[in-house]
């Protein structure tokens, strides 16, 4: 196994027992990455398709227990020990970071904070264990940004629920056994109108149409989820009618760290590659290395790696201590996400024609760091939100006015 699970609440990093776990664990990470992820990576990023006997593998080992307590399955981690695993992951491939955060996120957590005992046996239990995955369903064809701006409707009849509606963009569609998702049956009421579900994969009435060849984040299965006089039972609610904006929103913070960390892991792939490469690679009789404008783009990574992962542990602490962090996770999504999308860019200019070649992993970096500052909130919008709660506009990421 993966770790020394431990619950959440447990103080981090105060003692050298601590530290010697994480040591471990990151340890263990990094080795099952050299060893079985990145022989793969590139094949399967070509192929859109994460292998799945890797993730059963990675599954069976406790690297989807995230911050889920024991008891629910997980591994109980202190969110530290979390980043730190997610960047691990996500210096050879970010998208088995997205894999690593994901029950931890939304998918998970919102089961985790509003299921039922049964919900949490029959949904969050198997997901935690790596036994089964999950998706989450919020941005629509015509609302990304605006959550609450969404059509997707429901009825009752009877007890039952009837769905309508598409959500776009759903991570997961091929390996799904179940969707969270949100609905409204009275749209007026904007935010107080929404309700959360869980969809089973096998309802009738979802259709799942995939997209393909994305310049990104090619080996997770992303695409439209299409509801279609769907019709589930009373049981398929999560938390109360009406509470679902509430439930989309559980997990913010936790989305947010980790997008920092994958970008972390991002911008420290692309350093090391960087180094390795300035010292080998030759021009006008000397290696590249020692030319000051190569020196400059590597120093921004180094500085980048540094800074940004100083923001995602201070946030990563934050959340252990309970607290809400909406400003200062914000801070580092968005921080992280741009230093790795710049550090991608300086290190496919230092590869020169080498970093087109599917040989070199700058180029699918480059890819994935553009994308990497639009999911979990685009920059822009957390640009706004930090900008608006320095201001007083905001207070504790709830508009005053
Ligand atoms: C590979 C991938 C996987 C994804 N997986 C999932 C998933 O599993 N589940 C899910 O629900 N969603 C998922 N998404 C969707 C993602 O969360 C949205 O793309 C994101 O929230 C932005 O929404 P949008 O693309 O509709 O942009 P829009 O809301 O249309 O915004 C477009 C642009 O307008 C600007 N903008 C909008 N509003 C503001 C504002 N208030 N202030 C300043 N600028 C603004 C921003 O620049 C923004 O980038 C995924 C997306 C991708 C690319």
């Amino acid at each position: 196994m993966l770790s020394t699970p431990r619950q959440p609440g447990h103080p981090t990093g105060t003692d050298a027992e601590d530290t010697d776990d994480r040591r471990a664990i990151v340890r263990m990470a990094a080795e099952f990455a050299a060893s079985e992820i990145a022989p793969q990576v590139a094949a399967y990023d070509r192929a859109e398709q994460i292998p799945r006997e890797l993730l059963d593998k990675m599954g069976a080992l406790g690297f989807f227990g995230g911050v889920i307590s024991e008891e629910d399955g997980g591994l109980g981690l202190d969110y530290v020990t979390f980043a730190e695993l997610i960047e691990e992951v996500s210096k050879t491939c970010q998208i088995l970071g997205t894999f690593v955060s994901m029950p931890s996120g939304l998918v998970g957590a919102s089961i985790e904070a509003f299921g039922t005992a049964e919900q949490k046996e029959r949904w969050l239990k198997p997901l935690a264990q790596g036994r089964i995955f999950g998706a989450a369903g919020v941005t629509e064809p015509g609302s990304g940004s605006d959550v609450a701006g969404m059509t997707t409707t429901y009825r009752k009849e009877g007890d039952d629920f009837v769905i309508n509606g598409a959500k776009a963009w759903i991570s997961n569609l091929d390996v799904a056994e179940f969707f969270v998702t949100f609905a409204s049956r009275d749209r007026s009421a904007r935010h107080g109108g929404v309700t959360a579900f869980i969809i089973p994969r096998d309802t009738p009435g979802l259709i799942l149409s995939p997209y393909k060849d994305k310049l990104g984040f090619r080996p997770i299965c992303t695409g439209d989820v299409v509801f279609d006089e769907l019709r589930l039972p009373a049981d398929a609610l999560l938390g109360e009618e009406g509470g679902g904006f509430k439930v989309a929103m559980t997990a913010v913070e936790r989305g947010r760290l980790g997008v920092a960390a994958r970008a972390v892991g991002v911008t420290q792939a692309c350093l090391e590659d960087t180094v390795a490469y300035a010292k080998e690679r030759a021009a006008f009789g000397r290696p590249i290395a020692e030319f000051q404008i190569v020196q400059s783009k590597v120093t921004d990574m180094a500085v980048g790696a540094t800074t940004s992962r100083l923001l995602v542990r201070e946030c990563a602490e934050a959340l252990q201590e309970g607290r809400r962090a909406r400003q200062l996770t914000s801070m580092a999504k968005m921080y992280a996400s741009d230093v790795a999308q710049k550090s991608a860019t300086d290190a496919f200019q230092v590869f020169g024609a080498a970093g087109v070649s599917p040989e070199h992993r700058v180029g699918r970096m480059y890819r994935d760091a553009k994308v990497l500052q639009i999911v979990e909130g685009s920059n822009d919008l957390h640009r706004a939100l930090i900008g608006e709660i320095e201001l007083g506009l905001r207070a504790d990421g709830e508009r005053r006015a």
